[in-house]
């Protein structure tokens, strides 16, 4: 059932790149209401020591300057218009916290007046798709908790969210994203039954089983689409474990208590990659329909985590290992598929220090040529299995480095066939062995003579 916030109100996105209302129903939180829960004195709060926010002009700004007249030096016009400000503050904490932990603005004027980011932080990371606006939790800062059983929260209570949203409207600049391999629409509505699936699926223990309802959660997914998903998934499950030592499959299963904030946390690092910067296509995309397999390759890597020693794995510790991981999560979740290399993108085997690793990324390089793949299709982790340093430790180092090589780089074979000729295949290969040999440096040929490899440079 999806929830009804009563949104019958409107927020203003008031910054001058923005300047639009957005209707309340047209307002998405990745998270259900009240699921997700913070604490700020036993945190010490964190968000007020040394990371700055931003302030608008007003009535406020103006008393705390007039009470500070130092504070201007430690202020930036983040705005043509100058309305927007932005306050540097260093640790230990900001110009407004007092000793005893409270927020001077607050104490003073009440909450109202505080900074808008101040306002609504944690829940002020927000994006712009079409008409919707999408309010999700700060990435790291914040060590929010799932909530347990019925126990809700009012801190991340919709109805709370949006009052507050739409109070003063959103001053700050709200980046523009696109969805990658389905229209908004479709995103949109998939994006909030994964919300209800992720509550009603609060206590499995079985996160590949969650991941494969979230493929179902799609439009007219057919029953072999169910099974390419759960194919695709236990692909990942066991060439992520040849590749990268994450657990087998037959060991997948994590702690009910693990399991739960994962589950919990999924609409949120959704989120991440169901709506993506429009950066000119140079960021790591991952097609709509591969955000459950980017889900499960996350699960995999937080139970990496657990496994070595980390203790407790809240929304936080899935949050920051998304972002700093980002590359590999995008590259894990494409290792069932056949790819080839974008033809508008340079293989850039300088970005390996090492002459061996480089050595290693000329085979998945080649490996990965729209000829080569179009003679003998291959799916990207048996290229990176057969072209990864055998070492463990080495191979581990290897495929996160080739991660960010690959990034934004790959196509599917599949629409290359399509799209592209053979004859031009052949001819970007060409040239794309041209730029690579360019690159080769002296220690590498002299590296790839002596290990007998010298195929690799022809
Ligand atoms: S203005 Fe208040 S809430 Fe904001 S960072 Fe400073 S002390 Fe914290």
């Amino acid at each position: 059932m999806r929830e009804q916030v009563g949104r019958s109100c409107v927020v203003e996105l008031r910054s001058p790149t923005a300047m639009q209302g957005v209707d309340g129903n047209d307002v998405y939180f990745p998270f259900a209401s009240g699921r997700l829960a913070y604490d700020c004195v036993s945190c010490g709060a964190k968000c007020c020591r040394g990371h700055g926010f931003s302030m608008t002009n007003g009535v406020e700004l103006v008393e705390q300057i007039k009470m500070r007249p130092s504070l201007p030096l430690f202020m930036d016009v983040l705005d043509r218009e100058g309305k927007q400000w932005q306050v540097s503050n260093c640790a230990p904490g900001c110009f407004f916290l007092s000793h005893d932990g409270r927020c001077g603005i607050q104490v003073s004027s009440g909450y109202d007046a505080k900074p808008e980011t101040c306002r609504l932080f944690p829940f002020n990371n927000m994006m712009r798709v079409g008409r919707y606006l999408i309010v999700a939790p700060h990435e790291e800062l914040c060590p929010l908790e799932v909530t347990t059983g019925g126990r809700l929260s009012k801190a991340s209570d919709h109805r709370a969210l949006l009052d507050t949203l739409a109070s003063q409207g959103v001053w700050a600049r709200v980046p523009e994203c696109v969805t990658v391999g389905q229209d908004v629409e479709t995103v949109m509505m998939i994006e909030r039954r994964i919300v209800e699936l992720s509550e009603s699926c609060l206590g499995t223990d079985d996160y590949l089983e969650f991941a494969i309802q979230q493929v179902a959660c799609g439009v007219s997914v057919s029953a072999s689409e169910t099974d390419d998903a759960r194919r695709c998934a236990q692909y990942l499950v066991t060439t992520a474990n040849k590749l990268l030592g994450t657990a087998a499959l037959v060991d997948y299963r994590g702690s009910n208590e693990f399991t739960r904030t994962m589950v919990a946390s999924t609409p949120a690092l959704r989120a991440r990659f169901a709506f993506q910067r429009d950066r000119g296509g140079a960021v790591t995309t991952i097609a709509h329909r591969r955000v459950p397999v980017a889900m499960l390759a996350i699960y995999l890597i937080a139970d990496a985590a657990r496994r070595a020693g980390m203790q407790q794995i809240t929304f936080q510790s899935l949050s920051s290992m998304t972002m700093r991981m980002r590359s590999l999560i995008g590259l894990m979740s494409i290792l069932d598929v056949p790819v080839t290399w974008r033809s508008d993108v340079a293989i850039d085997l300088a970005a390996f220090r090492k002459a061996d690793m480089q050595l290693h990324f000329v085979g998945v390089a080649k490996a990965l040529l729209a000829s080569t793949q179009l003679r003998q299709q291959k799916p990207l982790g048996e290229v990176l299995l057969e072209h990864a340093p055998s070492d463990a430790l080495e191979r581990v180092l290897f495929v996160k480095e080739a991660a960010r090589c690959l990034a934004g780089k790959l196509i599917p074979v599949n629409t290359l066939t399509t799209n592209v000729s053979r004859k031009s295949a052949v001819r970007w290969r060409e040239s794309a062995y041209r730029w690579a040999l360019q690159r080769f440096s002296a220690d590498l040929v002299c590296h790839a003579a002596w290990r007998g490899e010298r195929h690799l440079l022809t």
